[in-house]
């Protein structure tokens, strides 16, 4: 089987099981990878990712001219062709809507606790790129600043989206981030999260190169705690902290110390988050704060 057909019948695969999986609906999602250096190879528009076959493929270049299919490439093709430009090492690019994680997306939350050593060790964190409407220009630019730093990234109020190496390493990371929201909303229902110290995501790096993976950022410390509340993470292009360029490190929430912090979530809504950086071994939120007032205010009447 020549190249091009066995790429042909794993875009194939990776549909089917994406649909199977329930990340994409109807025809949602999309699939491309590198036929050599110049050419891509990518699923077509309007077609159910459960249901493709070998034949349905488009060939495009790297600029998104059309060289070879009946049907027309991908509606999301700027954002694969982005990915491509800024990312040399990326061979293969997917993108799905898998329901927990686009949750997070969709609630605005980030998924960059530092929880599972699995996580850490392939993806790092996975930030949420700005809210663009799907398959216009703007896509690309939400993606562009953290790409070059994230092999894997939510896409606010839309999905998630991957990059590898070759085409199962990007969908098993889409299945690490559907997989890690699932155990992060489940921890967060139950209502507590242990979040590993910072000393301990070290050797979690550390071990990147133990395992062959190549990431392609360091993890970088909680920029909320190295910056001071309300700063951003430091970016590449940008003098000061908290500029609008790209993101140059993988941050993620982990806390100074020795030991393990645990963070408490048992009410929602508007509770305002804890201060960065406080030093305190346990997060309340507001109403937990407000109970234990009341609590010492009753026993001193
Ligand atoms: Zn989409």
């Amino acid at each position: 089987m020549s190249l091009e057909s066995s790429l042909r019948a794993d875009i194939v695969e990776v549909g089917r099981r994406m649909y199977a999986r329930g990340y994409t609906a109807s025809n949602d999602g999309n699939i491309s990878v590198r036929l050599g250096e110049a050419r891509l190879l990518m699923t077509p528009k309007s077609v159910c990712k459960g249901f493709m076959t070998p034949d349905m493929m488009c060939i495009t270049d790297l600029e998104g001219r059309k060289l070879e299919g009946d049907r027309d490439p991908s509606s999301e093709m700027l954002m694969h062709l982005e990915v491509y430009r800024q990312r040399p090492d990326a061979r293969a690019v997917v993108h799905a809507h898998p329901p927990t994680a686009t949750g997070f997306a969709v609630a605005g939350i980030p998924l960059d606790r530092a929880v599972l050593a699995e996580v850490l060790t392939t993806l790092g964190s996975i930030p949420i790129a700005e809210y663009a409407t799907p398959s216009t220009e703007e896509l690309p630019e939400a993606v562009r600043k953290y790409i070059k730093a994230h092999d894997g990234m939510l896409l606010a109020n839309h999905g998630a989206l991957t990059v590898g190496a070759d085409l199962f390493g990007a969908y098993y990371k889409m299945e690490t981030i559907e997989h890690f929201a699932r155990i992060s909303l489940v921890a967060r229902l139950l209502g507590r999260e242990h979040v590993l110290s910072r000393e301990e995501v070290g050797r979690l790096q550390a071990l990147r190169g133990a395992y062959g993976i190549a990431a392609p950022a360091p993890i970088c410390a909680d920029a909320a705690d190295a910056l001071g509340p309300g700063r951003r993470p430091p970016a590449i292009g940008s003098a000061a902290p908290g500029g609008t360029g790209e993101v140059a490190c993988q941050v993620v929430q982990a806390p100074e110390g020795g030991g393990r912090r645990l963070v408490l979530e048992l009410t929602h809504g508007a509770a305002p988050p804890a201060p960065a950086g406080a030093g305190g071994e346990i997060r309340l939120t507001y109403r937990e704060l407000s109970a234990l007032i009341e609590d010492a205010i009753r026993s001193l009447r």
